[in-house]
């Protein structure tokens, strides 16, 4: 028997009730993160040749592949050659790395392991949305330490507020710290980082989020997880491994801190044909391929910045170590650029909504050919202003 539309919509009144009465307060006025895909749609696109710019990925695809024979089982709760493999390749030993899906989810366990509803995480704004919509959901507070501008005549970077940090680090159970910073796309200063940790080193965690470390390699701090027993490091294949499909991520630390995010995690955290591809990618010939897109994408990017400096809306192209470019914009509104490059079917990415990132836009870096493509809509408007 079907049932009829009138039945299925009283239906649908008393699940919002429901909903309603049982969902947690503090739920009720959280907004999802508007992630990039769910902003725009892969599969709802009836464009296939948009050109994809707005989430930090990368335009080329490694070749990976999964053994169909392996699908009728469960995996392993940790797969001893992805982790042996990651270990390696991070020069760290294997009871430090825990495997994630993605590295969104190792921000969810820290927050989960280490804070209870009513407590605080600390994050320094403008940053990735993630940590403050991971500790919202789970009722833990957001205490938020602005990065600091400096202005230097020729551009301006963005830095901890170190002292700020350590003294509102007192309240705060992890405090989250993106180097190389998404949307910013700068590294933060080394001292720094360990100034806050040396402050925090008996009552706080200092997450350092590594999702964009490949671009700029030198910059790790993994030679600090020796001597610092409250680090811990985010890792990803999303971006630099050009595997965000694969939803696979790291969590660098301690031993015991990684012990405590295994009580946590879910049973079977990645699925076989996933570790099996990511171990194909951390191989000596996976990591080569790595290499070789990274430096191109490098080139690329310092060549993007050296032509949007003469664009004379561009009012500061940001220093990148990444492979995104954040631009401040005068003359020119956020919501109309990115308009005008929605009619032109590429997709970039807003910023303005963000602290200290009125009119801004971030452009992640694609092929040559979508480059060129981007840099002919720049120059088209550039000439409008003429
Ligand atoms: C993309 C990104 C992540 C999430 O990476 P996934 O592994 O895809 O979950 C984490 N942190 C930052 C700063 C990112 O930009």
């Amino acid at each position: 028997m079907k049932t009829s539309t009138s039945q299925l919509k009283k239906n649908e009144m008393s699940s919002n009730d429901l909903v309603e009465s049982l969902i947690r307060e503090e739920l009720k006025s959280l907004k999802p993160y508007e992630s990039a895909r769910r902003l725009f749609s892969m599969s709802g696109s009836d464009d296939l040749d948009t050109i994809w710019l707005n989430a930090n990925e990368n335009p080329y695809s490694p070749e990976v592949s999964a053994d169909p024979s392996l699908y009728n089982r469960y995996p392993d709760f940790q797969p001893e050659p992805l982790i042996n493999a990651y270990a390696s390749y991070a020069q760290v030993s294997t009871d430090q790395v825990l495997a994630t899906r993605g590295a969104d989810e190792g921000i969810e366990l820290l927050i989960r392991t280490f804070c209870s509803a009513g407590q605080n995480i600390l994050i320094c704004p403008p940053t990735y949305g993630m940590y403050a919509i991971s500790a919202e959901t789970a009722g833990v507070n957001v205490l938020k330490v602005p990065l600091l501008e400096v202005d230097s005549g020729q551009t301006v970077t963005f830095k901890l507020d170190v002292s700020s940090v350590v003294e509102q680090a007192n309240n705060a159970q992890i405090v989250f710290i993106c180097s190389p910073n998404n949307p910013t796309g700068d590294i933060m200063d080394k001292d720094d980082l360990i100034a806050v940790l040396n402050a925090t080193k008996e009552k706080s965690i200092v997450v350092a989020d590594e999702a964009y470390i490949e671009f700029c390699s030198e910059a790790t701090v993994v030679d600090l997880l020796s001597e610092y027993p409250n680090l811990v490091i985010l890792r990803t294949l999303s971006k630099a491994f050009a595997l965000a499909g694969l939803r696979c991520g790291f969590t660098l630390s301690s031993a015991s801190i990684i012990d405590a995010l295994k009580k946590v995690i879910a049973p079977y955290p990645i699925p076989a044909p996933v570790a099996q591809m990511a171990t194909q990618a951390l191989s000596n010939k996976g990591l080569a391929w790595m290499q070789t897109r990274v430096t191109e994408l490098n080139n690329r990017r310092d060549a993007f910045i050296e032509e949007a400096q003469q664009w004379s809306f561009a009012q500061t192209v940001y220093p990148s170590k990444t492979n995104f470019v954040l631009i401040k914009l005068s003359k020119l509104s956020a919501d109309f650029v990115m308009n005008t490059f929605i009619k032109k079917h590429i997709l970039l990415r807003n910023q303005s909504k963000q602290l200290l990132l009125n009119d801004t836009i971030r452009v992640t870096i694609g092929s040559e050919a979508e480059m060129n493509a981007v840099i002919d809509v720049f120059t088209q408007l550039e000439s409008t202003l003429d």
